[in-house]
């Protein structure tokens, strides 16, 4: 049996933030605000695998009231939903993931970012696809005032 998921999620940008995206730290003059590290990548991945489970969402798991999770991992996120799917018997087939960010230029970091989230997902590297793409000066992201990540993830129980 075969399950789909979608996810996305966005971050607001702002100075002395760091940025981190699939758990690398990118050198870059604004960073992601949130709760937790702001990893935008890992949580619409998180958010994939829930929804393909209808397990609900990242917020109904790891709430951003619970002081557990301020400043929080995210990869820890990950890792419990990762937990969740197997526990009901699914594993991933393969992921696909945009992540919309005016700059810096992702490419330098995508694999290290396909690389982790392989060693989380339990799938191999050529199973993990992340793209990056502009906002090209417009709307939220062309404007350097949000990150976004997107993600489709296919499980399959065997
Ligand atoms: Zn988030």
């Amino acid at each position: 049996m075969f399950r789909i998921g979608f996810g996305n999620d966005t971050h607001r940008l702002e100075r002395n933030k760091p940025l981190i995206l699939g758990g690398v730290q990118i050198e870059s003059d604004l960073g992601a605000v949130g709760h937790s590290d702001a990893d935008a990548l890992l949580h619409a991945v998180t958010d994939a695998i829930l929804g393909a489970l209808a397990l609900g969402d990242i917020g109904s798991h790891f709430s951003d009231e619970d002081e557990r999770w301020k400043n929080a991992d995210s990869s820890v996120f990950l890792a419990e939903t990762v937990r969740l799917m197997k526990e009901k018997g699914f594993s991933v087939v393969n992921v696909d993931s945009i992540i919309n960010l005016e700059k810096p230029k992702l490419r330098p970091h995508v694999d290290k970012m396909r690389e982790n989230l392989a060693r989380s997902l339990e799938i191999e590297i050529d199973c993990v696809s992340v793209k990056a793409k502009t906002g090209e000066a417009v709307d939220a992201v062309g404007k350097r005032e949000a990150v976004k990540a997107e993600t489709v993830i296919l499980l399959e129980k065997k």
